[in-house]
């Protein structure tokens, strides 16, 4: 197996692994206002892969008529019983309008009102046409400038030496060929982690969860693997349904209760 495989050697100022949404619009930014090259390594085909692979139906992030920036970040704040980085949170919230408007000149579909105003589903949320959204970004990120796209690797590690991430290493799963990247900047766009916890099914279908289940957690892995600073991991958001086993106290103790 040794013989077969390929080691292809890869020169770029900037690494992105996972070419989801975040990967895909990272290496979209640098590319307009840069001169960097920049590599994204995706496990899948960036053209259908990670959250939005089959599409959404609405913005679920965005600065509503009359709202403010710190109305998102207080909702959230609040959502997620404070335990967030506030500062993070305002940073995102000041620009999801500006990338919302940006999507939408790339083609993405933005329902509108009589008024040609958007059209809200709820207090924070815009409804779109979204099952092409990840083909609108994917096309927009091969259109530009300076990018190229590695489908279907899989990164599994950084590389390090003297404590500074210099590039990572992953393997094709169409071909038998090993990558080594080596890059001035490694961004990774890995999304969540799947399968984290166990389903409320833990026989059948154990993969039956609403986040897609090939966002194993890899880049969580090689962080704290390689000794970076992981950030806001205090609190998790777990999309599933989860049964909750209420413990009764026995009968005798039951009774000795309401006895009281
Ligand atoms: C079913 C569903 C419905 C949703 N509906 C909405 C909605 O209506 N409105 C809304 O605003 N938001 C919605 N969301 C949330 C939104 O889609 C996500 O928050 C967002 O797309 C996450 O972007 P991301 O880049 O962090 O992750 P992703 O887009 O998932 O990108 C991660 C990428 O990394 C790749 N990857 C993972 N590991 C590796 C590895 N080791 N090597 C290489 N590549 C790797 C994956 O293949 C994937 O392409 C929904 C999410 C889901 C799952």
């Amino acid at each position: 197996m040794r013989d077969k495989l390929q080691v292809k050697r890869i020169d770029t100022d900037v690494l992105i692994i996972g070419g989801g949404t975040a990967g895909c619009y990272a290496a979209l930014t640098i590319s307009r206002n840069s001169n960097l090259s920049v590599w994204i390594a995706e496990k899948a085909n960036i053209r259908r892969s990670g959250c939005l692979a089959a599409g959404v139906n609405a913005i679920n992030a965005y600065i509503t008529k009359g709202r403010v920036p710190q109305d998102y970040v207080d909702y959230a704040t609040k959502d997620a019983a404070g335990i967030v980085r506030r500062d993070l949170l305002l940073t995102a919230a000041e620009r999801f309008n500006e990338v919302t408007a940006d999507m939408e000149r790339l083609g993405l579909v933005i329902l509108k009102d009589e008024n040609g105003d958007d059209v809200t589903r709820g207090n924070r949320n815009i409804k779109i046409n979204g099952e092409n959204f990840k083909p609108i970004l994917a096309r927009a990120v091969t259109e530009a400038e300076r990018i190229s796209v590695l489908n279907h690797v899989n990164i599994t590690d950084l590389l390090v030496v003297d404590n500074r991430v210099y590039g990572a290493v992953g393997f094709s799963i169409r071909e038998e060929t090993v990558y080594e990247i080596h890059a001035g900047a490694v961004l990774v766009a890995t999304g969540g982690a799947a399968g984290l916890y166990k389903p409320n099914n833990p026989g059948f279908s154990r993969h039956k969860m609403w986040y897609p289940p090939f966002n194993t957690g890899a880049g969580y892995a090689m962080g704290i693997q390689a000794g970076a600073e992981m950030t806001t991991f205090e609190m998790r958001s777990l999309h599933c349904a989860v049964r909750i086993r209420l413990h009764r106290p026995e009968p005798s103790r039951r009774e000795s209760v309401q006895s009281r």
